[in-house]
């Protein structure tokens, strides 16, 4: 408690995926000597990706566990405080700002939150093993590895006939297995789904195991009118059931949107001042790794401006 009433940080950054990286690169070129809360599981949803080649700097496919560290190798030689600890509470009704860890409490002129969402899963053993081994949760990332194949894709809201559609550039044949017989996906969305020869719907079903030792060879269905079970062959399974953002914490201190995202307004500020915000905590449209790096950059530089009016205001008080 004594180190809280003693010191001030400028920039507290929460989360170490690609935003809130990307806000400690820029905060160390601000020289505001950010501290950064990175989670101790580090690096967020590229640490659960294999390669990467949609992000721009680098020819060759990077793997996503690489490539978040070298922004992280990146963030310390510039001076970047990362400490590997998990953020329990804040406390945004008070100011300066309280961020706390397991080991104490921080205060803060201003706070990027960025740590991220989850994407939902289906909680099979042999979809986590066979992740990024053609289980995927992103077809942007992905689908370019699945030219000429077969893909199952699950899930019956916008993400899912979003990624169904794209999936159809690449893949020869993709099948949606959807756990009702009515899909939650806008009017616009289903249509063009509904519309395409490559997509074909399974209703009333759902995936109850992935085939594969070093690959997805097949998937296991169960239909759940008639409880009948059955098998076939695919080459990717893609799972597109939405996506939880990492909030819980946040409730009552910020506001959230009905889906639990944190609201912004006026580029990346919060409904507390002083706390901005970055990438997929708030993002549920785009969710690349670009994106949520571009927004770390935006939130840091207007959180700056915010920080160089705090301290311009006590030195002239
Ligand atoms: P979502 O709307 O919550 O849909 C999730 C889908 O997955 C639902 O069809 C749900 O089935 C199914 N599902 C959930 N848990 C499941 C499980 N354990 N097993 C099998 N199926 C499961 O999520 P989303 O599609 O990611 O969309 C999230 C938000 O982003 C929405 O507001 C959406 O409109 C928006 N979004 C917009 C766009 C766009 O405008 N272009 C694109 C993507 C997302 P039930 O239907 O039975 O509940």
């Amino acid at each position: 408690m004594k180190d809280m009433e003693d010191r001030v940080e400028k920039l507290v950054i929460i989360g170490s995926g690609p935003a809130g990286l990307t806000a400690a690169i820029y905060a160390c070129r601000a020289d505001l000597d950010p501290l950064v809360f990175m989670g101790t599981r580090y690096g967020g949803q590229l640490m659960l990706t294999s390669e990467v080649e949609n992000f721009p700097g680098f020819p060759d496919p990077v793997l996503g566990p690489d490539l978040i560290a070298r922004m992280k190798s990146q963030a310390e030689r510039l001076g970047a405080r990362l400490v590997q600890e998990d953020v329990v509470r804040v406390n945004f009704r008070t100011y300066p700002l309280e961020v706390h860890t397991g080991s104490g409490a921080t205060k803060a002129l201003a706070v990027i939150l960025a740590m991220g969402a989850n994407p939902r899963r289906l909680n099979l053993p042999s979809e986590m093993s066979l992740m990024g081994k053609g289980v995927s949760n992103c077809a942007v990332c992905d689908g370019f590895f699945f030219r000429g194949k077969k893909i199952a894709v699950v899930g019956g809201g916008d993400s899912a006939m979003e990624e169904a559609t794209f999936l159809t550039k690449f893949a020869s044949q993709v099948q949606v297995i959807h756990r009702r017989d009515e899909l939650r996906a806008s009017a616009a969305l289903k249509k063009e789904a509904f519309a395409n020869p490559k997509i074909s719907f399974i209703w009333d079903s759902v995936v109850t195991d992935v085939v594969g030792d070093t690959k997805v060879q097949g998937v296991k269905i169960k239909n759940l009118k008639n409880g009948k079970e059955s098998e076939f062959p695919v080459d990717g399974l893609f799972v597109a059931i939405g996506y939880d953002p990492n909030t819980e914490m946040l409730r009552g201190q910020v506001e959230l949107d009905p889906k639990g995202y944190v609201a912004i307004r006026n580029g990346t500020e919060s409904s507390v001042q002083g706390v901005f915000v970055a990438g997929d905590v708030h993002d549920f449209r785009y969710r690349q790794a670009i994106t949520a790096a571009a927004d770390g950059c935006k939130a840091l530089l207007d959180a700056e401006k915010f920080i160089k009016r705090k301290l311009e205001l006590k030195v002239a008080s």
